[in-house]
């Protein structure tokens, strides 16, 4: 069964039938055009990878890198104060050291930043690999990825 993602990284669920028009978790339209969130005033949402139990994997476009796609992995980090200082330290030491691997098999990490309790981990996007793993169902027409390197 394929599955319409709606792009609002607010949305409490959004997963929703391909056949619907607006978003059973947040109200929102769900065709191609309405839509638009982006990360960081920067990276622009262009269609949701996957879902696990800490968050969102996005399809991206990188607005102040002439929109190369690239693949957002969000975490929802479950707590708060000095444990969500903690947290943070060590999303920051695990960004570093996956920037630091260079392994074939990982897309490399270019840039990664927190705001709240949220944790974003900015990787290139792979075309073919990335595909693979998840379906991807984005609400944008394909249109960029020419641009891909
Ligand atoms: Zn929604």
């Amino acid at each position: 069964m394929s599955i319409l993602y709606c792009l609002n990284p607010e949305c409490s669920h959004p997963q929703n039938p391909t056949h619907y028009s607006y978003c059973q978790g947040c109200g929102g339209n769900l065709s191609q055009t309405s839509q638009s969130y982006s990360f960081h005033s920067r990276y622009l949402i262009v269609g949701v990878l996957g879902e696990g139990a800490f968050g969102r994997t996005y399809q991206a476009e990188d607005l102040n890198f002439n929109r190369k796609p690239c693949v957002i992995k969000k975490f929802i980090a479950q707590m708060q104060g000095a444990a969500l200082e903690k947290s943070q330290e060590l999303f920051q030491r695990e960004a570093e050291k996956l920037d630091e691997l260079k392994h074939e098999q990982i897309p490399p990490v270019y840039d990664y930043f927190s705001e709240g309790n949220s944790f974003y981990l900015v990787q290139e996007f792979i075309e073919g690999e990335t595909l693979l793993q998840y379906p991807v169902v984005g609400l944008r027409h394909e249109t960029q990825h020419n641009q891909l390197f």
